[in-house]
């Protein structure tokens, strides 16, 4: 366990937080592993604190038209759980002084969370913590400006010690900045503020696909106000040119995580030409207990009591929810396969549909039954597409495959605990950790998934769940993957499911084995303290006084 005195004081940055579907500022993944970051840190008492920014309007409701068709539409939402601080910060924005009032969230167990809102009838800019991922170029930046150098300043006048900036993610890049000018404002030149700063940073980063890692041309930076108080050569120096907040992130820091092992080595590839790079570790991901864990299902395990019945009625449950929301009846007696991700390509949410041949008679017949959900970015057509791909086989299959619209915590956990099998297709290598496989694993889901992300770690073929595909990757991966699909899915799954009950039951417990301690966020806290926060560096009396 950590010791609260030993521990290094932290300070969390990241661009979105998923405590409760009620709190909409969190898009997907990183949110919920940013807001499970947190109350893990508050379950063991650690000193960390969470620095993030209020969106009023979150990220979109997604909903589907009468033609199918995804669309947006965003409300502006107020919380009376918010505590005011009563601290402001100033940060400048095109030229102009923007005012941040910075509010406290703890009510959901969680390390302390403070939040930075533009929103304010003085503020020009006011619309800057509106949407999140609501805009990009220099809209993004602003944003990162709030999150990174206001966050920074409003550490400072929230009086908050800290020893270690953690960035989740490149978005918190521009704290690094902030670090450097704020040493370089007392006299350092900037060559040793960098130093010092990098002493005080680590970084977690998260996607292996190229285009997740966003970079910004220097004119927009420098129009914005993102140079802070530094040139184009020093910034250059930093992120390069473009500026790449990933390899910002990576140069500002002195250790680096990826999120899961097989990321690690992806993400070492990716970035090994990088010269002054933080290296870079793996810390596989994991989930809250508290949060995704049904106690029932819980219960049940740590009492050796039958699995069966609070499968069952977790099953039902979401049965229920799926009817009252579509009107869709699915037979609970008949295997429930579940699928919710956000709408990318790699992630091939289509995959299973695409030899009709093999699976037609299979869904018509009613022997499988599939759940989907998840959204597609606002601005992305082809993540739209996907999803219309998925309605249309919802309304040409209405007795056997369902949407869900709007995808959130709500619809990830009636899924995550009341499906049998938890599907899971990414293009290997592309998924760097995923973690709804995690909370499927801890209830008793069995998880069926290409070995990509996190599921190398926990996957033994036969007894915790099943892989397809043998790690292949290479020409027509497609194709290879969907035939290896079939082939587990109609040789292994459904015989297990409709004939072989016993090992079905086995199965559930060997996958709650597996995952409920080492996919837990509990462990992937213990290894940052242990790998990325300690040992705390103290700066050197220079630093601190120069
Ligand atoms: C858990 C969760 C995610 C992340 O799961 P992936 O496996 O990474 O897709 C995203 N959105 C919601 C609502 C979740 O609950």
């Amino acid at each position: 366990m950590v010791n609260k005195n030993e521990a290094p004081r932290i300070a969390y940055f990241c661009m979105e937080y998923g405590l409760h579907e009620e709190f909409r500022i969190y898009s997907g993944g990183l949110g919920i592993l940013a807001g499970d970051h947190l109350k893990s840190a508050g379950d063991l008492n650690l000193p960390l604190v969470g620095i993030g920014l209020l969106w009023r309007q979150g990220y979109t409701t997604q909903l589907i038209s009468q033609d199918g068709r995804p669309y947006d539409i965003y409300e502006e939402y107020k919380y009376d759980f918010l505590k005011d601080t009563g601290v402001a910060v100033k940060v400048c924005i095109r030229g102009r002084q923007v005012t941040c009032n910075v509010w406290l969230v703890d009510k959901y167990g969680n390390a302390p969370l403070y939040l930075l809102d533009t929103n304010l009838p003085e503020n020009q800019e006011w619309w800057i913590t509106d949407r999140l991922y609501g805009g990009s170029g220099e809209d993004r930046i602003a944003q990162e400006i709030v999150l990174g150098i206001g966050g920074v300043r409003a550490l400072r006048a929230l009086g908050i010690e800290v020893d270690v900036y953690h960035f989740n993610e490149g978005h918190a890049a521009l704290a690094g900045v902030e670090l450097i000018r704020e040493k370089m404002e007392q006299g350092m030149s900037f060559e040793t503020a960098w130093e010092f700063t990098r002493r005080q940073v680590v970084f977690t980063t998260h996607t292996p696909v190229a285009a997740g890692n966003e970079s910004h041309h220097h004119s927009a930076l420098s129009n914005i106000g993102a140079y802070n108080g530094l040139t184009y050569e020093q910034m250059t120096r930093i992120g390069g040119d473009p500026f790449n907040m990933t390899v910002a992130g990576l140069r500002l820091a002195r250790n680096a995580n990826a999120v899961a092992q097989l990321h690690g080595v992806t993400a070492r590839r990716m970035w090994k030409d990088i010269t002054g790079a933080a290296p870079i570790t793996a810390i596989t991901n994991g989930v809250h207990r508290g949060t995704w864990w049904d106690p029932r299902i819980r219960k049940a395990y740590e009492e050796g009591a039958d699995l069966w019945e609070p499968h069952m009625e977790a099953k039902k449950e979401l049965i229920a929810e799926v009817r009252a929301r579509t009107g869709a009846q699915l037979d609970a007696q008949a295997l429930l396969i579940g699928f919710a991700r956000r709408a990318a390509a790699y992630k091939r949410s289509d995959l299973i549909f695409r030899n009709p041949g093999v699976i037609e008679s299979l869904l018509q017949s009613g022997r499988i039954q599939l759940v989907f959900s998840g959204k597609a970015h606002p601005l992305d057509e082809a993540g739209k597409n996907i999803v219309s791909n998925l309605v249309a086989m919802a309304r040409k299959y209405p007795k056997s495959v369902v949407f869900l619209e709007n995808y959130d915590m709500k619809i990830g956990r009636l899924l995550t605990r009341g499906c049998d099998v938890w599907l899971n297709n990414p293009q290997r290598p592309q998924e760097a950790s995923g973690t709804s496989g995690m909370k499927a694993a801890m209830n008793g889901i069995l998880n069926l998934s290409t070995l990509d992300g996190w599921w190398p770690e926990g996957c033994e073929h036969g007894v915790t769940g099943w892989q397809f595909g043998e790690a292949y990757e290479g020409p027509d991966q497609d194709g290879h993957d969907l035939n290896a699909l079939y082939r587990v899915l109609l040789e292994e799954v459904v015989p297990t499911y409709y004939e072989d009950r016993a090992k079905w039951l086995r199965m559930m417990k060997a996958s709650i084995d597996m995952s409920h301690r080492k996919f837990s966020s509990a462990r992937m806290l213990e290894e940052y303290v242990s790998q990325l926060y300690a040992p705390a560096v103290a700066l050197p009396q220079a630093a601190a006084t120069a």
